[in-house]
């Protein structure tokens, strides 16, 4: 069987006496997509957070490619630009161009060379629609295109695994899509994701495999047929029935 991209075993992590993380296990297949979905202050951000160790954890592993890359003293660099992260407030950088906001990090970490890395950048550009916006500023671009262009500043530092934390949650309604069409994108081109998600439709559609979080614990997983159509814990029946 071939080893998992991502496994996490046994991962816990608390604040002070809140204990957030209550013992996460997870296997996930190279190219897959996973959705996590639940109330909020389930855990979901933590999770995330833990899993490219922008948080230490407190117990449990996190192995990239079989590698422990949790274990304390371990150079975080490395790891952080093979795992990327989106969130729901972009940052883009407003005294700089979308091109410059994106060819800043790979310019400094990669030290990938000018000419090289413009034409990566635009390529991207292009591969998501806003070819014709790369040397905007990020007030003349609509909070969508600012998401996209968020997406893009952490695909061009090469990512193996990408992670998204409620990205279209602060988007007017009218700009959701074009952002999803960005991950659906993502998906075909063979991208492992993970997503927090108050997205229930495309979830459905997309996901290879839903997991339901409660608690601090993943209640509930399987293909979305299963989770949205049959769930089986009475928790993730009463979540679905107050956002469906
Ligand atoms: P979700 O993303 O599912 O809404 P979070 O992971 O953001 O859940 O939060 C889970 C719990 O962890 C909440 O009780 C929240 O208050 C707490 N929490 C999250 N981040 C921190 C932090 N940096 N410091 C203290 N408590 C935190
Ligand atoms: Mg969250």
């Amino acid at each position: 069987m071939p080893e998992a991209k991502l496994s996490l075993r046994g991962v816990e992590k608390s604040f002070g006496a809140n204990q957030v993380l209550r013992g996460i296990d997870m296997e996930v297949t190279e190219g897959e997509m996973i959705c996590l979905i639940g109330a909020s202050g389930s855990g979901k951000s933590t999770l995330l957070r833990c899993i490219n160790q922008l948080e230490p954890i407190d117990e449990g592993r996190v192995l990239l490619d079989g590698q422990d890359i949790s274990e304390p003293g371990l150079d975080l660099g490395p790891v952080r630009r093979r795992i990327g992260i989106v969130f729901q407030s972009y940052n883009l950088f407003p005294h700089m161009s979308a091109l410059e906001n994106v060819t800043l990090a790979p310019r400094r970490v990669l030290h990938e060379e000018a000419t090289a890395l413009q034409a990566r950048a635009a390529t991207l550009f292009a591969r998501f629609g806003l070819a014709e916006h790369m040397l905007k500023y990020p007030d003349q671009l609509s909070g969508g295109q600012q998401q996209r262009v968020a997406v893009i500043r952490a695909l061009a530092m090469r990512p193996e695994i990408m992670l998204f934390d409620e990205i279209t949650a602060a988007l007017d309604p009218e700009l959701v899509g074009e952002v999803l069409a960005v991950l659906r994108q993502l998906r075909e081109e063979g991208m492992t994701m993970l997503l927090a998600t108050h997205e229930m439709g495309f979830a459905r559609d997309l996901a290879d495999r839903v997991c339901f979080m409660d608690g601090g614990v993943i209640v509930e997983e399987g293909p979305p047929e299963q989770i949205f159509s049959a769930p089986q814990v009475a928790r993730t029946q009463a979540f679905l029935a107050s956002v469906l």
